[in-house]
């Protein structure tokens, strides 16, 4: 089904990141509600070109774990992707507004994560590259998913993704230190995303204050990790987000290791209400 500028209504602007806009769209023939977003693409054609061509492997991801792609479309220096519109919205919104994510929900969250990322590694060779609350999604059946995962090699060098893609306080020490992305850089982001959303605040500094960007990259290379407080949280959540948040690569945890930790083969046993939950975090 090609899609086109033309087919949709604008129904809502969702956000807005640094990379561009989000709207809340209708197609409006088939009558499917999307979410769109906007990506300016600061390069020739060609490269645009390449860029579309780069994410037809989307149409081939299907993991329950995995916001869906219905396509993608050029519009002057514009790219448009159109996705599975996500009603309850991400993780950094619904905890911003309703506080700290219970410990039971947030370890089906954890799974729903792990098991994305081992899916698009596995199937793919795709590391995600920009983990963080804000490209997790829920909706109000209770499914969780992630999105905006490195799709393109181009669109990760292209300058105005790059620049943004590429500069993340989720970024793990290696990568701010220069060295490539490995599926290990999407644990130590996964391991600052469990720390947020228990704790309802962004991890770092650890007393709380602000750092701007250039700081806070020193501090995360140069500082010790910070430690959940003690005694709050389950031991085997803190062990787990230990093995996700060491500074060295070669003691971090892969995907598939964690998958095997006793905090997520727990979650398998575990019956949590989502949908219960979901619906009563909606926007
Ligand atoms: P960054 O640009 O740094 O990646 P971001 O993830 O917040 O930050 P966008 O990816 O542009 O920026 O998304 C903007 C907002 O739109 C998100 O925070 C999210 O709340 C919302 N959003 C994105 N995709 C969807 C979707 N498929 N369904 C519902 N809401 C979405
Ligand atoms: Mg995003």
């Amino acid at each position: 089904l090609d899609l086109r500028s033309e087919d949709f209504s604008e129904l809502d602007e969702l956000g807005r990141g640094n990379g561009g806009t989000v709207c809340k769209v209708l197609h409006v023939r088939t009558k499917t509600v999307m979410a769109k977003k906007t990506i300016h693409v600061d390069a020739n054609l060609n490269v645009r070109k390449q860029i579309m061509r780069e994410m037809q492997f989307m149409h081939d991801c299907n993991s329950k774990h995995i916001v869906s792609f219905y396509g993608a479309y050029m519009n002057g220096g514009d790219i448009l992707i159109c996705m599975e519109y996500m009603d309850v919205g991400s993780l950094d919104k619904i905890y911003k507004k309703n506080g700290p994510i219970p410990m039971d929900v947030l370890k089906k969250i954890t799974y729903a994560i792990v098991d994305g990322l081992i899916y698009l590694y596995d199937n793919h060779r795709i590391i995600h590259r920009d983990l963080k609350p804000s490209n997790v999604l829920v909706n109000s059946q209770g499914q969780i998913k992630i999105c905006d995962f490195g799709v393109s090699g181009q669109l990760n060098k292209n300058s105005v993704a790059d620049t943004f893609v590429g500069t993340s306080s989720y970024m793990s020490p290696e990568r701010i230190l220069g060295s490539p992305y490995s599926v290990k850089s999407d644990v130590w982001s996964l391991g600052i995303t469990l720390m947020e959303l228990a704790l309802g605040r962004f991890p770092f500094p650890p007393d709380g204050g602000s750092l701007a960007i250039f700081e806070l990259l020193q501090h995360i290379v140069h500082e010790p990790v910070p430690t959940l407080p003690d005694g709050k949280f389950p031991a085997n959540f803190q062990d787990f987000v230990s093995k996700c948040v060491a500074k060295d690569v070669t003691a971090r945890a892969t995907p598939s290791e964690l998958m095997k930790h006793p905090y997520l083969v727990s979650s398998l046993t575990e019956k949590v209400d989502l949908e219960k939950w979901a619906q009563s975090q909606a926007r």
